[in-house]
């Protein structure tokens, strides 16, 4: 690894550019937008704006690929670039967690740890998966043989948030190469340098010219509604806020297209008496306020039993102080940045909505002394709501908690139940009968037993209820990312 001050001084943020059949290109019209640096509100570089014209050509360029070089690429070549494209984002480590930091504001240890791995593993997961992947064939007494054959879907849009930049666009990138498809990318608006730069890792693996196209820009009249509106997109893999995947639920309606939606979370901690105390603060602290409370799976409703609730709360307070909050490049900052100042505004607008709701804020709530520029935020606690709250209920996506205690298993059930999100759950326990039981009542896609955020990626990803449609990892990604045709021959 090489020295951060090193680091620092060589690499540069810079303008990012469409990705379109092979090559960096710019707006036709040469639209830009501004790239902030969310820890210091510096201007990073200009980024193209995308549109009709950019989405017209990049899907183009995608729907004449899967014809060409990449149709007949064999599938161990398949398999060799995928692997390669993560041995390049393995070489091309520091300098992407460096960019992925200045993009986010989140910890460079964060990026260096979690993002760039994952999103390198990412490609070496799904090309072995391809290689021990098989279908279905059934025989029909003695009359007939069926057997299912895996063909790509077509085109497939990629839209991503901005909370896990790489790492989410290569969680839906890789397998969707794996399938043999092609991709446009719409990266999130706010952190475009990783994701520019996935172009010509691509392309350097040994990706044919327009099988994976990237075009920058926003939502809704941009880039990205051009895209779940264009004809020529067979699926789309969203991430991002439940409202958008309504939207993009019509707009995806008028041709029909397959959807994989990885949607919001205000996911339950559910914390009984009889769990290691040490165990379960340690962990909270992370599912609280890792990544600045910006992940989907944060479990930002915590429930305790009442018998614990006190000595949880001292102890959960005490640890939540000790949070270095500040320069994503500290080696000693637990916590950045949130991601722009429009999110700073939404966040810091439940906590003075937590009061007005008559709720007590325990700690945090506030800038941190001292950093005056960046959208900082000290990790908040609060207490005193119930579930009829709208802090209690609605995704706040930042480093700001409740602590509800409960009574009863059907209580604490029914508690966790009452929301139109399913995405995941923490379940605090050493009553094996009991994990079980509440596990299997909790409505939710994901459920953690004395543990968060423990991944395998062979596992079905996904939510329920207003969380999700579909599931991504391991077979799951490939049933979405495939065209099954059965074959059925007659003996
Ligand atoms: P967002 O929905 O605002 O934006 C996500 C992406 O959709 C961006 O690229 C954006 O430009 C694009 N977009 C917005 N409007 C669009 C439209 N009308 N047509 C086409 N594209 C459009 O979400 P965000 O603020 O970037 O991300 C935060 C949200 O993502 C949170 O709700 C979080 O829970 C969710 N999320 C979910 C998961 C998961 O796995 N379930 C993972 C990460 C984030």
């Amino acid at each position: 690894m090489q020295a951060q001050s090193e680091l620092k001084s060589k690499v540069k943020a810079f303008d990012c550019n469409h990705f379109i059949d092979g090559k960096y290109v710019t707006s036709n019209n040469g639209k830009t937008f501004d790239n902030i640096n969310p820890a210091t509100e510096e201007i990073l570089g200009k980024v193209s704006e995308g549109g009709q014209e950019e989405i017209d050509l990049a899907v183009a360029a995608a729907k004449k690929a899967l014809k060409g070089p990449w149709k007949k690429m064999s599938t161990s070549n398949r398999i060799a670039v995928i692997r390669r494209i993560g041995d390049i984002i393995l070489e091309r480590k520091d300098e992407l967690a460096h960019l992925e930091s200045l993009d986010t504001g989140k910890p460079l240890w964060l990026s260096n740890s979690l993002d760039i791995p994952r999103a390198a593993y990412n490609f070496h997961f799904f090309a072995d998966y391809l290689r021990g992947l098989g279908t279905e064939a059934y025989q029909t007494d003695d009359q007939a043989i069926n057997y299912a054959i895996r063909r790509p879907v077509g085109v497939v849009a990629l839209i991503n948030p901005w909370n896990l930049p790489l790492l989410l666009l290569t969680w839906k990138l890789a397998p969707c190469l794996a399938a043999g498809n092609t991709a446009v990318i719409k990266p999130a608006e706010l952190t475009p340098m990783t994701a520019t730069l996935l172009g010509e890792i691509c392309r350097d693996a040994g990706v044919p010219d327009g099988v994976v196209n990237i075009v920058h820009g926003f939502g809704p009249d941009s880039a990205g509604s051009a895209l779940t509106e264009h004809p020529d997109v067979d699926a789309i893999s969203f991430t991002g806020e439940t409202t958008t995947g309504k939207i993009i639920m019509q707009a995806a309606a008028k041709t029909l297209k397959r959807l994989s939606y990885e949607l919001g979370g205000k996911n339950p901690n559910i914390i009984f008496a009889d769990s290691d105390l040490d165990e379960v603060i340690e962990t909270t602290l992370k599912s609280s306020f890792v990544n600045q409370g910006e992940v989907c799976m944060c479990g930002s409703r915590i429930y305790v039993e009442r018998a614990a609730y006190d000595k949880f709360l001292e102890k959960f307070v005490e640890k939540t102080k000790e949070m270095v909050v500040g320069d994503p490049f500290d080696p000693k900052t637990k916590v950045g940045a949130l991601i722009s100042e429009e999110h700073y505004e939404r966040v810091t607008s439940y906590i003075q909505l937590a009061q007005e709701e008559g709720g007590q804020i325990l700690i945090g709530g506030k800038r941190p002394e001292g950093l005056n520029k960046g959208y900082y935020l000290e990790p908040t606690i609060i207490v005193g709501l119930d579930r009829t709250c709208r802090v209690v209920r609605e995704e706040i996506f930042g480093p700001v908690v409740t602590i509800i205690p409960f009574d009863t298993e059907e209580e604490v059930i029914a508690q966790a139940n009452d929301t139109h999100y399913g995405l995941s759950a923490s379940l605090w326990t050493n009553d094996l009968r009991r994990a079980h039981r509440v596990a299997g009542q909790i409505e939710a896609g994901i459920i953690w037993v004395n543990t968060w955020f423990l991944r395998d990626l062979r596992t079905p990803f996904g939510g329920m209820k207003q969380s999700g449609i579909g599931r991504e990892g391991g077979v799951h990604s490939f049933e979405f990312y495939s065209e099954l045709t059965n074959i059925c021959i007659k003996l």
